[in-house]
């Protein structure tokens, strides 16, 4: 598990990203919310650390980021997309997210491998990755209305 701005340092290193003061500020401040943020919002937050920095800067930093599986990307039911810092990218699984605080949560389960079979054999295709994100309302959420 990653917890830590030195452990995303050496996932960059190993998918060929330097970790530059922009890329570190946005990792940081995900370190720090603990939530899923839309891109105005990490924009706002790391151009109070350094600026100049424009917009189209911030998502392209989301994108790589998220190409390397550091950040997770979660389309809302308004399709905003936002992103949430993934603690161990490098090894399969899942996400949930809480619509009441915004916070991801790392799913052991899969369970979609016999999916994948089932398809494949189907359609006679190979599948190399697939997506699963669940969604609702955390046990912290849920603790506190009851
Ligand atoms: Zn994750
Ligand atoms: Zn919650
Ligand atoms: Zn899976």
């Amino acid at each position: 598990m990653v917890r830590d701005i030195s452990a995303y340092l050496t996932i960059l290193r190993s998918a060929g990203f330097k970790l530059t003061p922009k890329r570190k500020s946005v990792i940081n401040l995900f370190l720090k919310e603990k939530r899923t943020l839309v891109p105005q919002e990490v924009h706002e937050k790391v151009k109070r650390v350094i600026s100049p920095l424009g917009l189209p800067t911030i998502y392209r930093i989301l994108e790589e980021l998220s190409s390397i599986g550091v950040l997770v990307s979660v389309v809302s039911d308004e399709r905003l997309l936002s992103y949430a810092l993934c603690s161990r990218p490098q090894e399969h699984h899942h996400h949930f997210i809480c619509r009441g605080c915004k916070r991801i949560e790392e799913v052991d389960y899969c369970g979609l491998e016999d999916a994948e079979k089932a398809i494949q054999e189907k359609l006679g295709c190979r599948i190399d990755s697939h997506l699963f994100q669940v969604e609702g309302i955390c046990s912290n959420c849920l603790n506190k209305k009851g």
